[in-house]
């Protein structure tokens, strides 16, 4: 079997929002510049209006015709394929992901982090579900699972207001859906002053009352803050037991994360922005972690994740993937002990507009994303929702 084509492809559509008001963005870096530092408070109107959507796809095929998809990804992520991993792929053998993936960790001077890396990744997911096709098998049978029937997803909060009463709500609501654990963005950083940590805290505290004790909460910043207002934030979220604090600084920052995850009884979290088991190691060595996330769409593709897996596991630090898209986490997770990882993250408002081009939708159901049955990621793109499709050459 040889790959016989690459192709990247764009498609538009029609998506009416997610039905929900508009929230609060989470803090950013930037935000110490005031002038990148808007309010971000959303306007409580509800995003139920009919609006354009695209997506853009990476489609590998092989000569007996088998194809292996992946998506949505960024420009940036199809520009690193098309200019640096097409011409490569072109001719090999697509069930020989152990071998492509080594060479693209190699191939490029840049290539072992950031964007070339988050070109490979999806490349990588593209051959698993190539190979998963071409098996009659989903990915998670190729890799030793099923672990279990059904994997549990924390309500990942992100876009919804962070104004107290409404983020209790909010968080009530989501419990009542049979999710069993949450993640709250803190829209406040140092750009914010004392006021901004206030109401960091008072959203904390509001939606632990909400929740009640022992539910497992986590609160993520972003990489928004300093290593000093991280520190006073963990010392002020100890008494609510938070399940992790979520990348407080930069993840290559690791005696910094070290730092604050020995200022209070906080465990400390990061890993969407870490490439490969190389970087992960450096965190796992430097005892600056206690959830890794790293995301299989960024860190080196799904062959990457699970070498991070049996690499944590040494360390007993869970692995819970970041959740830009759902399917590949999910068939790690349905592959490994439920010790190893013992969620997926999903991300309650952004995975509709994600998945909007998909049948069949994967949604949890009472907190469990049931595993998908078809063969490969289970990923089909629906052509019904496409009104234009182009091909990227740049
Ligand atoms: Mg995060």
């Amino acid at each position: 079997m040889k790959i016989d084509d690459v192709s990247l492809f764009r498609v538009e559509g029609q998506w009416r929002g997610s039905g929900h008001p508009h929230g609060s963005r989470q803090s950013q870096a930037l935000d110490v510049y005031p002038e990148f530092n808007d309010t971000g408070g959303g306007s409580g109107r509800v995003s139920d209006e009919l609006r354009a959507i695209s997506a853009i796809y990476l489609e590998i095929r092989a000569d007996d015709g088998t194809t292996g998809v992946f998506g949505p990804i960024q420009r940036s992520q199809a520009f690193v394929i098309h200019e640096h991993l097409r011409r490569f792929l072109l001719g090999r053998d697509p069930l020989a992901t152990e071998a492509l993936q080594d060479q693209m960790l190699r191939m490029n001077r840049h290539g072992r982090s950031g964007l070339f890396m988050t070109g490979v990744s999806p490349v990588d997911c593209a051959l698993w579900d190539l190979k998963g096709k071409a098996l009659g098998l989903p990915i998670f049978r190729i890799l030793g699972g099923p672990t279990r029937d059904a994997a549990p997803a924390y309500a990942s909060m992100l876009g919804f207001s962070t104004e107290p009463a409404a983020a209790a709500t909010r968080a009530l609501e989501y419990k009542g859906m049979g999710f069993t654990a949450q993640k709250w963005f803190f829209r406040n950083g140092p750009g914010d002053g004392y006021e901004g940590q206030r109401k960091n805290l008072a959203m904390a505290e509001a939606v632990r009352e909400a929740v009640g004790d022992g539910y497992p909460l986590m609160f993520d910043a972003f990489m928004g803050w300093t290593a000093q207002y991280a520190t006073e934030m963990v010392r002020l979220l100890e008494p609510i037991r938070p399940t992790w604090m979520e990348e407080p600084v930069p993840p290559e920052r690791v005696g910094e994360l070290r730092r604050i995850r020995q200022a209070a009884r906080v465990p400390i979290a990061t890993g969407e922005h870490v490439y490969t088991r190389w970087q992960t190691k450096e965190l796992l060595v430097g005892e600056a972690v206690d959830f890794l996330q790293n995301d299989p769409d960024w860190t080196g593709g799904i062959t990457e994740l699970v070498k991070v897996c049996a690499l944590a596991s040494a360390f007993d630090v869970p692995v819970v993937a970041h959740g830009h898209s759902l399917l590949a986490a999910l068939h790690v997770a349905a592959s490994q002990s439920p010790v190893t990882v013992p969620y997926v993250e999903y991300l309650v408002q952004g995975q509709e507009s994600k998945q909007h081009f998909h049948k069949p939708i994967y949604r949890p159901s009472d907190g469990m994303v049931a595993l998908p049955d078809l063969p490969g990621l289970g990923l089909v793109v629906d052509d019904d929702k496409i009104d234009r499709r182009e091909e990227l050459s740049f």
